[in-house]
């Protein structure tokens, strides 16, 4: 100390004053820091920082860590990054997460298997853990078989060598399903006309059952137990943390087909408990065709936009907000579309977010012809309406979209199903889609995210390689680095921050580390900016906090995981 007398002044004054500076009662230090980081803040310059300082769950400083060290007092956790990069806790814009979280705990997930001998190997050690005679079901996307090294689907003789006194059912997408004949008998499928309409079970040459029911299978499904509700309740923390693995620290979940209230119990559930690990801002879509304008009248009386709180709120209406037009070829009719005038307009007045399930731009403009009728009534910027999916959006349609205020939520179908669209419209079409870098120019607000489960991985990084090296799952180059709707690597970060937490309201709580913020961020295993481009797919978080908590924690960070611990040592 450079003027010791100034300093013995300074202590008498505090202790005149009654002030004490102990370890308990340090009012200015943070709960934790993290230096010695490359800090990937996604701030508007997307700045780079060492440190971050962290007190009741928001960020309170980012800088050097020599000024962020200043912050640490007796009592701080002081967490060294020894040089890794860290990113806001990833959002993805249109998971239905709900629904899969429900049977996470009771299927055999594929998803991140790299060849069918380790996914034959999941179901294998599955088996061992049930009784004989329980399901064993793996449903995942058909891309998942494309990234497999053997590049081909299992057989049948394979299912029942890896689970033969178990009922084994594996779907792909919502297409081909293959059975095991434990599984068949089980469910008394013999012909037809046991299987849904549309579905068709497949014979060789010789006429025997192969065991694959392809064709329309999507309520095949329905005919297997539904899990209880404690495995809903498991699979939902289950899953959550699987989500927090992989640095997602937030979902926007849009509903979807087969959602109805019960199926949200398990999740609220969660969340009266204070057990969720992931952010969720759901929307509700029209249930019942023809009564969906009830419905919405009926159901969200009570239920305001925003209604919740940071872990879990309600989030609007979407993305189905009719059946008479979900998925609309060509023209609605003149009555559908005065329906889904009203209901549309009716949100608008109640101050409610809409998102909307979009498939092609060729007829958008019966969609984008609406809101715009309503926004003249009633300015929709300020409530986040967002367009999801429209893979082929076109220029004009995106700057209606800017006009009007209207985000586009991204999702990487042309991952999943890049290779059928280059059968059927050509490498062009295909190179474009999605042609986020002429969305962001324009204006408008690109979030990222997957539509998992079903029909697409949850993993952040797959999408993340894919808009960067525009590779479908099979491998095939959709279009390269160097494309004009590749964006950069800073952009495509921020989609899936920033832009998706506009789509869940949030951009001013979350979404990037700055002060004030929520400290919702992931540590993570490789060095996002300066990895090759095809090692993106295969990062993984090493430590995940939301609201400064640790919810996911591995490698040189598994003991600050002090719950799991406990709850592992317990088991
Ligand atoms: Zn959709």
């Amino acid at each position: 100390m450079k003027n010791p007398i100034a300093g013995a002044i300074k202590v008498a004054v505090l202790a005149v004053a009654g002030l004490a500076v102990t370890p308990a009662a340090w009012p200015q230090s943070a709960d934790t820091v993290l230096l010695n980081g490359k800090i990937l803040t996604v701030d508007n310059q997307s700045s780079t920082r060492e440190a971050l300082a962290i007190r009741e769950g928001k960020i309170i400083a980012t800088g050097s860590s020599a000024d962020v060290k200043k912050l640490a007092g007796p009592s701080t956790r002081v967490i060294d990054l020894q040089g890794r990069t860290v990113v806001p806790g990833m959002i993805d814009n249109h998971m239905h997460a709900t629904r899969a979280a429900e049977t996470f705990s009771t299927e055999v997930n594929w998803i991140g298997a790299t060849s069918l001998a380790e996914g034959l190997d999941r179901i294998r050690q599955a088996a061992q853990k049930v009784k004989p005679g329980a399901w064993l079901i793996v449903v995942t996307p058909s891309a998942t078989v494309e990234t497999f090294k053997e590049k081909r689907r299992p057989t049948q003789a394979e299912l029942v060598a890896a689970a033969p006194n178990n009922p084994v059912y594996v779907q792909l997408g919502y297409g081909w399903t293959m059975m095991t004949p434990l599984a068949l008998t089980t469910l008394n499928i013999n012909s037809d006309a046991d299987v849904p309409a549309g579905a068709k079970i497949e014979k060789d040459a010789s006429g025997s059952p192969t065991g694959v029911i392809a064709r329309n299978i999507v309520t095949l499904f329905d005919k297997l137990p539904k899990p209880t509700f404690d495995e809903q309740v498991e699979g939902t923390k289950e899953f959550f943390r699987e989500l927090n693995r992989l640095g997602l620290t937030g979902v926007v979940d849009p509903g979807g087909n087969n959602v109805l209230p019960e199926d949200y119990q398990a999740l609220f559930k969660v969340w009266r408990e204070r057990e969720l690990t992931i952010r969720v801002a759901y929307s509700l879509c029209g249930m019942t065709p023809g009564s969906e304008f009830e419905e919405y009248k009926n159901y969200l009386a009570m239920m305001p936009m925003g209604f919740g709180d940071e872990m879990l709120h309600f989030n609007g209406i979407g993305e189905r907000i009719t059946w008479a037009m979900n998925n609309v070829n060509g023209l609605a009719s003149e009555a559908d579309r005065r329906k889904y005038y009203d209901i549309v307009k009716w949100a608008a007045d109640h101050g409610l977010t809409v998102t909307m399930h979009w498939g092609n731009d060729k007829n958008v403009d019966q969609l984008l012809t609406i809101w715009e009728r309503v926004n003249k009534e009633v300015p929709v910027a300020p409530l986040r309406w967002t367009v999801a999916h429209l893979d082929n959006a076109s220029p004009q349609s995106l700057q209606r979209m800017k006009a009007l205020g209207v985000g586009w939520t991204v999702q990487d179908a042309m991952y999943n199903g890049g290779d059928q669209v280059l059968k059927q419209e050509g490498a062009e079409a295909l190179r474009r889609m999605p042609p986020v870098e002429t969305a962001r120019k324009i204006g408008v607000v690109v979030s990222a995210g997957t539509d998992a489960h079903r029909v697409s991985t949850y993993n952040p990084f797959t999408v993340l390689q894919w808009f960067l090296d525009g590779k479908t799952a099979s491998g095939t180059p959709a279009r390269g680095p160097q494309d004009p709707e590749t964006p950069s690597r800073a952009d495509a970060l921020r989609f899936y921050t920033m832009g998706s937490a506009w789509v869940a309201r949030e951009d001013d709580r979350r979404g990037s580390l700055e002060v004030g913020k929520l400290a919702d961020l992931a540590v993570l295993s490789k060095d996002y900016t300066t990895v090759p481009v095809e090692q993106i797919g295969s990062t993984v978080s090493l430590l995940t906090m939301v609201g400064g908590k640790v919810v996911y924690a591995a490698g040189p960070y598994a003991h600050l995981e002090e719950k799991r611990a406990r709850r592992e040592g317990s088991d």
